[in-house]
């Protein structure tokens, strides 16, 4: 429900309408606490990035009503994964987890507007183009400053518990939280690109020596998530498209047989953000406020939805006088640990495995993955992390 006048206090206020956030108020609807959900746009823009959902994630947004037949989502029936230039490589299946698909591929903007446009018309408060521009974090509460995008108005806001939601954009407000940037030095060129034949959806994750790739069927089209150097990136935006094609078409030729068109291409720096702590006085970071993820294994929003799941859960068994609480917020970061531990190194091991371009870690890599590809339960085991996490 779109609201005009701010309040001067909430219970929980939620910083970010992305799709964690919105999840987050939805969940809240029915658990009697008073949540406003803040925005600092007024509607979702432009956005390149098309995002594999696994099957738990696409559940938990459907509970909510965050998820639509009628969005342009498409589904993923298989997983290749391979190492270019070696025999080793294995095929993630729907069957391996008795799952009818292991998820979508849906295009990042419509995901995040369908959900600004469902919190909009439902229940749980939320206010539009509303940007936080400074917290105070108190003993019993947390002060926050927001800024109207449309008259530049200011307002002051208190709450019981600050959530973070804002894909990480305000850490550096917080007195009591560090955040740890590990630079990768790559950036993600992303583009559409239409296979000359259906994809009947197969997504591809590539090892090639000069970075990861990965292939996502994106309506008829995949989306390239291509890994590579800031100075290899700037040279493959500046390329033709048929010279891009042929350089895609090269690092698959084994495996798709060709291209006819290239939308598009962005570039995206890539990097893994973690904080020392996902909960501070009076606050808590969910999503990518909490961890930024390479997207090399397609994790970060599954895990980012885990967490708003989880916190969810943790508020509606608080009293409202213990919300924002230090036993409250230390209960919600044990539960996450693990699950955000374990996936936050899978994904940066994989970078640093598939890093080394000699001959013997090559080989090792490939007998691993004729490894999986062999043995059922570590093929299981493997897609059960892709697809649920590691609670
Ligand atoms: C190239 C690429 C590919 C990816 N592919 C995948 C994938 O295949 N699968 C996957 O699971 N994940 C993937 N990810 C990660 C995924 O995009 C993020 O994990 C996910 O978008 C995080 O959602 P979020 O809601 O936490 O944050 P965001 O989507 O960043 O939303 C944050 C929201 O907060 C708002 N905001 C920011 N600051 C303020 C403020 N001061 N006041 C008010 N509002 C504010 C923003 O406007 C925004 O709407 C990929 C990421 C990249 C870069």
């Amino acid at each position: 429900m779109l609201i005009k006048r701010l309040p001067l206090h909430v219970d929980i206020l939620i910083v970010g309408g992305g799709p964690v956030g919105a999840l987050l108020a939805q969940k809240l609807i029915n658990s009697g606490h008073q949540a406003l959900l803040v925005e600092a746009k007024c509607a979702v823009g432009k956005d390149p990035r098309a995002l594999a959902i696994a099957q738990s994630s696409i559940a938990a947004l459907h509970q909510v009503g965050l998820w639509s037949d009628e969005l342009d989502a498409t589904p993923i029936h298989k997983v290749h994964v391979s190492q270019a230039g070696t025999l080793g490589r294995t095929v993630l299946t729907a069957q391996d987890l008795d799952l009818p698909q292991l998820g979508c591929t849906i295009p990042y903007q419509s995901l995040a507007q369908h959900a600004l446009n469902t919190v909009s018309m439902g229940k749980a408060p939320l206010a539009l183009g509303m940007k936080v521009s400074k917290i105070e974090q108190l003993a019993r509460f947390a002060q926050v400053t927001l800024q109207d995008s449309r008259d530049h108005s200011e307002h002051h806001l208190t709450c019981r518990l600050l959530v973070l939601a804002d894909g990480g954009q305000l850490i550096d407000q917080l007195h009591d939280i560090q955040q740890t940037i590990k630079s990768y030095e790559q950036h993600a060129v992303l583009a559409k690109v239409t296979p000359k034949h259906p994809h009947q959806g197969i997504a591809f994750e590539r090892f090639a020596d000069d970075g990861p790739m990965a292939l996502l069927p994106n309506g008829i089209d995949y989306t390239l998530v291509w890994t590579q150097t800031p100075e290899q990136a700037a040279a493959r935006l500046a390329l033709t498209e048929q010279e891009f094609i042929s350089e895609i078409e090269q690092r698959f030729a084994d495996r798709i047989t060709g291209f006819s068109a290239v939308s598009e291409r962005a570039s995206w720096p890539l990097a893994l953000k973690t904080l020392n702590s996902v909960v501070g006085e009076r606050v808590v970071m969910i999503g990518n406020a909490a961890q930024t993820l390479h997207p090399v294994a397609g994790q970060g929003l599954n895990l980012g939805l885990r967490d708003a799941d989880t916190l969810a859960q943790i508020i509606c068994q608080t009293p409202k006088t213990a919300l924002g609480e230090a036993a409250m917020l230390q209960r919600y970061r044990q539960l996450r640990s693990r699950d955000a531990g374990l996936v936050t190194a899978f994904t940066d091991s994989l970078i640093g495995i598939f890093d080394s371009p000699a001959a013997p870690m090559k080989h090792a890599r490939s007998l691993a993955l004729m490894a999986i590809d062999h043995c059922q339960w570590l093929r299981k085991g493997f897609a059960q992390r892709m697809v649920h996490g590691a609670r």
